[in-house]
């Protein structure tokens, strides 16, 4: 890992100290500063786009950690995994991910492949941002979409994202009278969501497969990404299911979902005694099944989430989850990140900018191509008010600046 902190120490200091107090050991954080002036040791904080990927690591950032209803402090459901050979890939595109997403400065040609573990708005409710988002701030392409089907067809991905741009037709005309229709458009790759441990990607030596899981209604599946003899998996909701004890063993990292506890979901998600029983261990996974999930299958890291992640939650998940698990473990929250070689696993918070552009790709984007005419009507344009007297002058100046008719 190569890093160059230096411009971001002053602007990110409040951060890092706050993560610094975080981590796991005060000291192992790269050890005394002995220059009052220089630069200090490693402070186990992660600075967006000054951090080359050795050829054989995978970075894995937490854009979105929490619940269908999203909190400043938390997005839901969303993994990005980048790997030293320039590949990434999104998993589930949670509500209020974006945000998070946005602060990496990432161009959004490299955000284009996302893989969904099921259709639950909070997995997949950030997708008209970053179709939209992108398409008028540089993609050049088509999003890519791999999704599970369902026990029916309108239960599946390629009905979901077939809806999703009639939903939004409103929004796709008027972009397509203005902007270039490529980037507009999304592409569905659906799988069999009943399909135990096959391929849904294949490329550069990266292999994505899926299995099922058990969650609400027949469809969520899990993920299991491998590549360079390392296996990244990530966990579709679920209740504790076989198919995951069986094909996430041995993982190098597992993500797998450890709800708030009955108890939390009555005092806190206002929930009825029966509804956060069934939910808190039928619908999803408890504290104490997760430990028990990942003592059955041992990855090197376990990664809990999908749990609102504060201090009136977090120490008896912890706790629960330490009455049957005692390996490696991290409590996921928004930013987080860890970095996966096949000899170390580290775990940082990210510090990023809070007032992020978009940024370009090595591909200029593609001109306009107006595949539909402009979608303002004769009696809109009637009713046009004349500033042409207070802007005109700018209007002129920016024609001759750009070489426009
Ligand atoms: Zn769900
Ligand atoms: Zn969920």
């Amino acid at each position: 890992m190569e890093k160059n902190c230096k411009k971001l120490l002053l602007v990110g200091m409040s951060l890092l100290l706050s993560s610094l107090f975080a981590a796991s050991g005060l000291l192992a954080a790269g050890g005394p500063v002995k220059d009052p002036v220089g630069i200090a040791p490693d402070r186990y904080v992660y600075y967006p786009g000054t951090e080359q990927l050795g050829q054989d690591e995978i970075r894995l950032v937490a854009l979105g950690t929490g619940m269908p209803a999203a909190r400043r402090s938390q997005a839901a459901t969303c993994w990005l995994v980048e790997l030293g050979n320039g590949d990434k890939f999104l998993f589930d595109i949670g509500t209020g991910a974006n945000a998070n997403m946005a602060a990496l400065m990432i161009p959004f040609d490299f955000l284009s492949k996302i893989f969904l573990t099921h259709l639950h708005t909070d997995h997949w409710g950030d997708l008209p941002g970053l179709w939209a988002g992108g398409w008028t701030s540089g993609r050049t392409g088509p999003l890519v979409i791999w999704g599970p089907s369902g026990a029916t067809e309108e239960m599946g991905t390629k009905y979901a994202v077939e809806h999703f741009l009639k939903a939004y037709n409103w929004d796709r005309m008027t972009r397509l009278a203005n902007l270039a229709s490529k980037p507009g458009q999304i592409i569905v790759h659906e799988f069999d969501y009943k399909q135990e441990n096959k391929v849904v990607y294949e490329k550069d030596g990266v292999v994505i497969k899926s299995w099922p899981a058990i969650h609400a209604g027949d469809g969520s599946i899990s993920y299991v990404l491998e590549w360079k003899g390392m296996r990244i998996v990530i966990g579709g909701d679920t209740m504790p299911n076989k198919w995951y004890i069986k094909y996430a063993k041995d993982a190098d990292l597992a993500i797998h979902e450890a709800f708030m506890t009955p108890e939390q979901l009555v005092k806190f998600y206002n929930q009825a005694p029966k509804t956060a029983l069934g939910v808190g261990t039928y619908v999803h996974t408890s504290p104490q099944a997760f430990g028990k999930v990942m003592s059955e299958i041992r990855p090197r890291h376990a990664v809990a989430y999908h749990f609102f992640n504060e201090t009136e939650t977090r120490y008896k998940i912890y706790e629960d989850i330490r009455q049957t698990y005692d390996g490696p473990l991290s409590m996921a929250k928004d930013n987080m990140v860890w970095n996966i070689t096949k000899d170390n696993i580290t775990e940082r918070m990210t510090v990023s900018a809070e007032e992020a552009w978009g940024v370009v790709g090595p591909t200029a984007p593609p001109p306009p191509d107006h595949t539909v005419p402009d979608q303002l009507t004769k009696w809109s344009l009637d009713h046009r008010w004349n500033v042409d007297d207070v802007q005109q002058d700018m209007i002129k100046a920016f024609k001759e600046k750009y070489n426009m008719k």
